[in-house]
């Protein structure tokens, strides 16, 4: 798989642009007439988030009524970890294992960007994740080992990113210390081919911008085609009193990153906070904030103005509230999703939600992915008016 990486600067300093993926669609790289596949992807690129191999709640299929365009799927190494070894003995990849229809590509990240990392157990040579049988410890060789056998499309460094807020500077720099150690494990490995690209590196730090900056200088000197902003935990992404502080932590970090290479940040960003990240330099997050939503039985309404995309006010409504038991309203009548365009009320939902029927949460997830995904192809609509104002002048 090539990762091609076309970014344009707007003169706002936005980053729009493309990634694109391509592959050849056989296992004889070498033959030139073999065809390949090539996916173009616009920045924004927003990561179809996944659990256990699956959009939470909906099936594949539903996702005929989300916009997000065939976006690739984001999927962590513990939700996968024990299906590896059938996939070894199948010689499948993890989207031949989903389906021979499946038409995504897979991002593989080490840990599920919802859920925040358990403390304590760090070290410099493996990072440890959680999988249905407990606790692994994946080691540099062991990394690859999962990516032979899963063949993601692209994926990431081992990094310790157990950076809550809160914690001491000591635990910050022993993050980035233990990051940048796994990573030169990672190349120092005798006979890998570190050749299966792509793969980004990782910047941990925290919130602490001078261990950003050294976490960068040690990972731009290494081979890798993208770069991601770690040890940033969902907790904190969704305090909104922390708001501010990561749109200046963002913005120095991607200032001191290479312009031609893609910087992604996972982790349930509101569109608020997308804004933030998009408008101070990352091109890559994904759709986890959905299925946080979702989970704590909320639905999600945007107010965009499209004149001006930064001006942007979203608002919640927790479906389970007493107060919409006998709501006969939809979600919101200006919304084309499939639950608000077929009719179901408020007070349907809150039923469903009080009587834990699964409808409850697909037909609200169905509507959260599509305003996300609306959300985000405003802004592709916006660059692209950006640019051609650009142009003019
Ligand atoms: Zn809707």
């Amino acid at each position: 798989m090539d990762l091609i990486f076309k970014p344009i600067i707007q003169k706002c300093k936005w980053r729009s642009g493309i990634i694109r993926l391509t592959s050849k669609s056989s296992e004889n790289s070498d033959n030139i007439d073999c065809p390949k596949t090539e996916q173009n992807f616009s920045l924004p690129l927003c990561l179809e988030y996944t659990k256990d191999g699956l959009i939470p709640h909906l099936t594949w299929d539903l996702l005929k009524y989300i916009p997000d365009k065939n976006v690739p799927a984001l999927v962590s190494l513990g939700s996968v970890y024990n299906l590896l070894p059938v996939l070894r003995s199948c010689d499948s990849s993890f989207s031949e294992f989903i389906s021979s229809d499946f038409n995504r590509s897979i991002f593989l990240t080490i840990q599920d960007v919802l859920v925040n990392r358990r403390q304590g157990f760090n070290s410099p040579t493996f990072t440890p994740i959680w999988t249905e049988s407990g606790r692994q410890n994946i080691y540099p060789i062991d990394l690859i080992e999962c990516v032979k056998s899963l063949k993601p499309d692209f994926y990431h460094l081992l990094a310790d990113g157990e950076t809550p807020k809160n914690c001491s500077n000591k635990r910050v720099d022993k993050s980035v210390e233990n990051t940048i150690k796994l990573a030169e494990n990672s190349f120092g490995i005798k006979d890998f081919d570190w050749t299966i690209k792509p793969i980004f590196g990782v910047i941990e730090g925290g919130w602490n911008i001078e261990k950003r900056l050294t976490s960068i200088e040690k990972t731009k000197s290494l081979p890798v085609d993208g770069y991601i902003v770690d040890g940033l935990l969902s907790t904190d992404l969704l305090d909104d009193s922390n708001g501010l502080e990561l749109k200046l932590l963002i913005s120095k970090i991607c200032s001191n990153l290479p312009d031609d290479k893609p910087r992604a940040l996972f982790g349930p960003l509101k569109p608020e906070r997308v804004i933030d990240v998009i408008s101070s330099g990352i091109d890559i997050i994904d759709s986890s904030y959905c299925a946080y939503l979702t989970n704590n039985e909320t639905a999600l309404l945007v107010d965009i103005n499209c004149d001006n995309i930064t001006n942007i006010t979203s608002n919640l409504i927790r479906l389970s509230d007493d107060n919409l038991k006998e709501d006969f309203k939809v979600i919101d009548h200006d919304c084309n999703c499939y639950t608000c365009t077929k009719g179901f009320t408020r007070a349907y939902l809150n039923h469903l939600m009080k009587t834990k029927e699964l409808l409850g949460p697909i037909l609200i997830n169905l509507h959260n992915l599509f305003v996300y995904y609306n959300f985000i192809n405003q802004i592709h609509s916006y660059f692209n008016s950006l640019q051609q104002s650009d142009s003019r002048i």
